[in-house]
């Protein structure tokens, strides 16, 4: 995998002045908050900025500063000089924004996403980082790019909610060091927590409660998993951002070491989710099985098929695997 320095990425930023700023479809707090930032960043610098996402900005993060930049990207594409790719495994999960940004001369790719295969001109893909937040930091942090607190609150939304917190195993000293750092430019953690985890809507927990009725173990209690009809969410009113985080309640159960979440989707296809508490079972390579990819402990894919087609498969090649390490 190509590494390239942030001085390059620094000079095409420097040399350039129209720039699409985009994330990943059914996008993160880091997806979201990294974009913002960049963004808010290059605003500053004196750039003209667009930030797109398939989806738009979501309800529940709507309160990030300036969230208003963030909309859903135009029908017919707009002139950018630069198209920058944020948090996104692979091209094609730009959705709808790739369409708008077809006349862009340099495409870079941002990310920390090990499946990422380096496409873009210039790829900045660092698995060891825990959000891409992190790495956007150090462009900044290291090209002397504007900052200040509106971005700071962006960059740590987008790393708190992609290490669940600061607990996953990525969380490193130097998280720590930047989640200082971002303190420091003036932000105010306990009100950005409550923001981020005690504000959900009501509907968030009642689907929680409707998830755990159909959560099923195999393989002992080593696989968790549960799933979401079409029908259960229309039922509920559920958006599709309520469920991010749900899976955390799996893989919080001792003894499980795989956690799984189906969710139907109107196309056919079923959306997978993965967590693996274990290093020795890498839920990526199973995702890129299914076409997906992610993390070597979080990744996903989206699968053809039923809801109990889908699970069946899943569930059995996440019990093969579990098989060779045992
Ligand atoms: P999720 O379970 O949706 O939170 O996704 C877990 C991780 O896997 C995230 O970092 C995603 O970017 C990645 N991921 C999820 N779905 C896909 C997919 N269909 N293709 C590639 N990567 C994915
Ligand atoms: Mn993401
Ligand atoms: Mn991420």
């Amino acid at each position: 995998m190509t590494r390239f320095n942030f001085e390059e990425i620094g000079q095409i930023l420097r040399d350039h002045q129209r720039f699409a700023v985009l994330g990943h479809v059914r996008p993160d707090g880091d997806a979201l908050g990294s974009q913002l930032a960049l963004a808010l960043s290059l605003q500053q610098l004196g750039k003209e900025v667009r930030v797109w996402n398939e989806d738009g900005m979501l309800e529940k993060y709507s309160f990030l500063p300036r969230a208003e930049l963030l909309t859903k990207p135009p029908s017919s594409p707009e002139n950018v000089d630069v198209a920058i790719a944020l948090d996104t495994a692979i091209q094609n999960r730009l959705g709808t924004a790739l369409a708008a940004v077809r006349s862009a001369k340099i495409w870079i790719n941002i990310d920390h996403h090990l499946s990422n295969p380096g496409y873009g001109n210039i790829a900045y893909v660092d698995p060891s980082a825990p959000a891409t937040a992190e790495i956007v930091f150090g462009l900044i942090k290291s090209q002397g790019l504007p900052f200040n607190r509106d971005i700071a609150e962006n960059l740590y939304a987008a790393i708190s909610t992609d290490t669940g917190s600061f607990q996953y195993p990525k969380t490193s000293a130097h998280t720590l060091e930047i989640a200082a750092e971002l303190i420091r430019a003036g932000l105010d953690v306990g009100r950005l927590n409550q923001q981020l985890y005690e504000n959900y809507p009501r509907r968030r927990l009642e689907l929680l409660r409707e998830l755990l009725r159909t959560m099923r173990f195999r393989q002992g209690d080593s696989v968790a998993s549960f799933s979401l009809s079409l029908k259960t969410a229309a039922e509920l009113g559920v958006l599709p951002e309520d469920n991010e985080g749900l899976i955390d309640h799996l893989r919080a159960i001792r003894g499980v070491i795989v956690a799984a979440f189906f969710e139907e989707l109107t196309d056919g296809k079923v959306r997978v989710s993965m967590r693996s508490k274990s290093n020795f079972v890498d839920v990526c390579a199973i995702c890129q099985k299914f076409g997906g990819g992610g993390h070597t402990l979080a990744a996903g894919a989206r699968v053809r098929g039923t809801l109990a087609e889908v699970e069946e498969k899943v569930l059995e090649e996440i019990g093969e695997v579990l098989e060779s390490h045992s």
